[in-house]
């Protein structure tokens, strides 16, 4: 697998040097919403460690992450008047990834609403 590039947006942002909407942050993740929301409340979960996606991190960190997901999606019912929550995670090109720093999608979703493109 390709190594991990430290010069992708989320290292950016993780470093400062790239502004994004902090809407948690511990000393092992960060969340933030993302640039081009699926949903109001779109929000990405990342882990501070470098890791390019599951293939390569380290286990407690993903369940780290995990874990910071879920009350994201418990913060994001109350907080959107969600009916659901979509959370996604993509892996290499083939598998979707476009932005090569682990991230967890965590979507509010509402009763007949599609995600936009
Ligand atoms: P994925 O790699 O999971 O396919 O998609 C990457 C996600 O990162 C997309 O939803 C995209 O909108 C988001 N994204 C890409 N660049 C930035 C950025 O600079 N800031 C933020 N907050 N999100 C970004």
């Amino acid at each position: 697998m390709t190594a991990y590039d430290p010069s992708n947006i989320f290292a950016k942002i993780l470093r400062g040097e790239l502004p994004a909407h902090r809407v948690y942050e511990d000393d092992r993740a960060l969340a933030f919403l993302d640039i081009m929301p699926r949903a109001p409340g779109h929000t990405l979960v990342i882990p501070k460690n470098p890791a390019r996606n599951i293939l390569d991190i380290d286990a407690d960190d993903l369940g780290h992450v995990a874990g910071i997901a879920q009350r994201i999606a418990r913060a994001g019912m109350k907080a959107f008047a969600a009916d659901g929550i979509t959370v996604q995670q993509f892996n290499e090109t083939a598998g979707g990834q476009v932005v090569f720093h682990l991230h967890v999608h965590v979507i509010p979703r509402h009763d007949g609403v599609a995600l936009r493109p």
